[in-house]
């Protein structure tokens, strides 16, 4: 049964020295309570209260680290079940898979694809997190001169997968000891790549399409490997959904320990567009880790997309600094267009004009992170609130005409604006889309 804050915030030292990250003992308990901080934090904890609280206060789901050459990766460690309910914590890791099978130019030119995948939207990187080296060969001594290759080239944390624990041992050496590789040994390899992951302190990935069987296997494992990932193998992908919802839900909503860890599965086709259809479909169902095949950027960028979606935190707005932009260079004749700070509505108009290498000002006027509609709906983008920021960023000061675009959503307070702040107000588009041929054919300074 899980304990409540204050249950554990009587057990705490209770002086509020503020090293475990939080202001009091009382805030680190609720936070712990919530199963979204681990004891480990508070350093001052007496050995008898934490192995009193620790089995109770541990995190319904286990918060695993994968750590690469030069960086880690953590997954697990989620709270809920719904994204609204509070938020999604740790994102869903992509990786790519790379088969040992391929010649030693194949390898560099999958290695350079990967470190290709990298984009940017609404203000943001995102970027594939893993390789996933497969030991398709069946050859020990090339797994593991590949793992190491790609280790070195991607400089991502790994997934090794291997049939052969022996194969796994000797890429684990290879990689080096600063390295923590997940293991997914496949095809009854997993009794003895339990040995490799206890002794070694690895992540351990155990496939079994039957959640009933391997919350039994993994009840057992925990005790040596605490680090584990579950994994349903090849089902049809209904059946995978289905099994990461039922999992996460016993884990959250049961409290049962034995599910109680991040997922990894596979999303790879021969066909790239239903590979990021299925990998998406995962991300948005619970998936911790999903592994593609494809290096298609249109593909895996749809993937990231979703999982970027899905994991910003619903109770903060996603902002950008509310201001006045200068995109491309613009000349005191170019147009001034008036967005809100939500990102996305400002992201939007400014890929716009800067994919049609139109130069541009871009007021984005403080609306706390929310989008057009929704700030003129909560009067928070009304003619006040406009002429304020207009007057603020003294954007008359760089330009020779007097006119400001604003969205056609809001064409409704073209006149009241125009009263209020003198400038002439030009109703633009309605779709951010709409602006590059707006600007072509309909703007005269
Ligand atoms: S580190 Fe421990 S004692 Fe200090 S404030 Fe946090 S919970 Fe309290």
């Amino acid at each position: 049964m899980a304990l409540t804050g204050l249950e554990i915030f009587k057990q705490l030292p209770r002086t509020n020295c503020k090293e475990c990250g939080f202001p009091t003992c009382l805030a680190f308990a609720m936070k712990v309570a919530a199963g979204q901080e681990g004891l480990d934090s508070c350093p001052h904890m007496t050995d008898q209260a934490r192995s009193a609280l620790s089995a109770a206060s541990a995190p319904p789901q286990r918060l695993i680290k994968i750590v690469g050459s030069q960086g880690e990766f953590s997954v697990g460690q989620e709270t809920v079940m719904f994204r609204h309910d509070e938020t999604f914590h740790n994102p869903t890791g992509v990786a790519i898979l790379v088969s040992d099978a391929l010649g030693d130019d194949e390898i560099k030119a999958r290695c350079e694809a990967i470190k290709g995948l990298s984009f940017h939207r609404v203000g943001t990187d995102i970027t594939v997190d893993l390789a996933a080296v497969q030991n398709t060969s069946g050859d020990a001594a090339k797994f593991a001169a590949v793992a190491k290759a790609v280790s070195e080239q991607t400089k991502l944390p790994l997934v090794l997968i291997s049939s052969d624990a022996a194969a796994l041992k000797q890429a684990v050496e290879a990689l080096g000891s600063a390295v923590k590789p997940l293991l997914v040994p496949t095809d009854g390899a997993l009794d003895s790549a339990v040995e490799l992951a206890k002794s070694q302190k690895l992540p351990l990935c155990v496939t079994n399409p039957d959640l009933e069987a391997l919350s039994g296997v993994t009840e057992k494992l925990s005790a040596d490997v605490p680090d584990l990932v579950i994994c349903p193998g090849d089902l049809p992908s209904p059946k995978v959904i289905e099994y990461l919802s039922i999992a996460r839900r016993a884990a959250l909503k049961k409290k049962c320990r034995p599910l109680g860890f991040p997922a990894l599965v596979y999303a790879t086709d021969s066909d790239p567009a239903k590979a990021a259809i299925r990998a998406s479909s995962y991300v948005a169902k619970y998936a911790g880790i999903v592994i593609l095949d494809t290096v298609e950027p249109w593909a895996v960028v749809s993937v990231l997309t979703t999982r970027q979606n899905i994991y910003t935190d619903p109770r903060k707005p996603v902002q950008v600094e509310p201001k006045l932009y200068e995109l491309g260079q613009p000349s005191d004749t170019d147009p001034l267009l008036i967005t809100t700070n939500f990102s996305l509505s400002y992201y939007s108009v400014e890929s716009e004009l800067t994919a049609a290498r139109l130069p541009a000002r871009v007021l984005a006027v403080d609306t706390e992170g929310t989008s057009v509609l929704t700030a003129w709906a909560a009067d928070k983008f009304n003619p006040e609130t406009i002429t304020k920021a207009l007057n603020d960023s003294q954007a008359q000061g760089a330009l020779k005409h007097h006119k400001a675009v604003i969205p056609g959503h809001v064409a409704v307070i073209s006149a009241s604006l125009a009263e209020e702040s003198n400038w002439e107000v030009l109703v633009g588009p309605k779709e951010a889309s709409g602006i590059p041929s707006y600007i072509k054919n309909d703007w005269k300074p």
